[in-house]
């Protein structure tokens, strides 16, 4: 299997959500103090991991847990498996994770988790390895109550499944609350797999609505074919938009009568990567980002978009999959070219907000049907984007700025009324 390739780019992503934050918090004249406890995690962790490679050797791997906040009420948040992994990055999407659930009024706070590895390279067995051990150094601050994981990049919900296993032998009871994203035989939820990617057709229909342009025929560039990026294409391809473009790590396809998603997802499963999709012609990954469309996806990672990149973008709308793929800089340019961006915390909440609904039925031992999973979705994600969308006319800025003071207010709000022990 190819290693996955590593972006060398020299940014704090901590910086960069902090940037945002500071823009937004400034708007609501908050005081210094407060800012200060709402800005930093409450709680970081960083474990070493040592495991038996599959040659005998023994490996020691660095994870991370990071608490964000829990003011509004457990921490929540997913685990990345990726070589850049590290306490910046985690940190940034704990924060993340904090202004997510505040924005779409989810009780949790947030937190993230990660391992710096690369599983392209690994076998089951050590995955399966790292993961438990993994879940047993993070033991005493996860949990149902505490700190409840779900699945990010390249985890999924196998790595649930592990997890919740681990967690559950370690307390000699089965607590299928203690993670989310897990497969739905063991506690998980209808409608979690395509979540995140509904969300952001939700989100991305909501923006077409507003900038009245028709979302049926609708030309859509995807960058990203996993879990968020292949959801997304799939259902935005279903409700009529022309997915014209789609990228994953090795590579970008093409077709300007739109792709056929289903086929693409099928030759994706067989081939593990978009490259050779007969139905397509091949594109680089610079030209899917610059391509002239209504709507761009970036479903991939963080700080793809960037000062250099940004005045090539065509897109008229941004719906933001991945977390942070917009750096400031870039950010300014788009808003700069009247680009609408519907941001990550509002875009791709609906990964939470399903895991919300999983943590919800796993603690009633109830489950609910798929439509009234989806039809409780979207009836967050359109009230969401309502809300951020009054806050942005409201105060003249943009839905990025509008999504993180409402969530700021948020969590600012339920602080006083905690007050502060110690
Ligand atoms: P994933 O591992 O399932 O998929 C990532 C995809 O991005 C893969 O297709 C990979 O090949 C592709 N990719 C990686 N680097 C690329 C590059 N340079 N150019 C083009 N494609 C590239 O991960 P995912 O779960 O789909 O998550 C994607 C993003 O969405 C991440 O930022 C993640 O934090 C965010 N997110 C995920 C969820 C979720 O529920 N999975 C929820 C909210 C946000």
């Amino acid at each position: 299997m190819a290693k996955l390739k590593s972006n060398d780019i020299p940014l704090s992503v901590f910086e960069n959500a902090m940037q945002q934050f500071d823009e937004a918090a400034s708007k609501l004249n908050i005081d210094a103090d407060m800012l200060e406890v709402l800005k930093h995690p409450r709680k970081s962790l960083i474990v070493k991991l040592p495991i038996r490679r599959d040659n005998g050797k023994i490996e020691v791997f660095t994870g991370y847990r990071v608490q964000h906040s829990i003011n509004r009420g457990p921490a929540k948040g997913g685990v990345r498996y990726h070589p850049k992994v590290n306490l910046d990055e985690v940190m940034a999407l704990a924060a993340w994770m904090t202004w997510k659930c505040a924005v779409v009024g989810i009780p949790f706070g947030g937190a993230k988790g990660g391992i710096a590895c690369d599983p392209t390279t690994m076998s089951q067995r050590e995955l399966e390895y790292l993961t438990r051990r993994y879940t047993s150094e993070i033991m005493d601050i996860i949990g149902p109550e505490r700190d409840v994981p779900a699945p990010d990049v390249n985890t999924n919900p196998q790595t649930m499944a592990w997890m919740m296993d681990t967690f559950s032998m370690h307390h000699r009871q089965t607590v299928t609350a203690a993670v989310t994203g897990k497969p739905i035989e063991i506690g998980g939820s209808r409608g979690r797999v395509e979540a995140t990617g509904r969300g952001v057709m939700i989100a991305a229909r909501e923006a077409a609505r507003h900038k009245d342009l028709p979302f049926e025929g609708a030309t859509v560039a995807v960058q990203g074919f996993g879990n968020v990026g292949s959801m997304a294409a799939k259902l935005m391809h279903r409700a009529g938009c022309k997915i014209v473009a789609v990228s994953d790590v090795f590579g970008a396809v093409y077709n300007e009568q739109g792709l056929y998603i289903p086929h693409l997802i099928d030759y994706v499963k067989e081939n593990g990567k978009i490259v050779g999709f007969p139905e397509a012609e091949a594109i680089s990954h610079e030209e899917l980002l610059s391509m002239d469309c209504d709507i761009l996806v970036p479903a991939a990672l963080e700080n793809v978009i960037r000062e250099d990149n940004a005045p090539s973008i065509r897109a008229k709308i941004i719906a933001e999959g991945a977390n942070g793929p917009i750096t400031p800089d870039a950010d300014k340019i788009l808003n700069k070219k009247g680009v609408f961006i519907v941001p990550d915390i509002l875009c791709n909440a609906g990964g939470v907000t399903v895991s919300y609904f999983e943590w919800v039925q796993d603690r009633m031992g109830y489950f609910w049907e798929e439509e009234e999973v989806n039809h409780r979705l979207e009836t967050v994600i359109v009230r969401a984007f309502n809300d951020v969308l009054k806050m942005a006319e409201e105060h003249t800025v943009s839905m990025r700025i509008a999504a993180f003071m409402l969530a700021i207010k948020r969590v600012m709000d339920v602080t006083m009324m905690r007050g502060f022990y110690s």
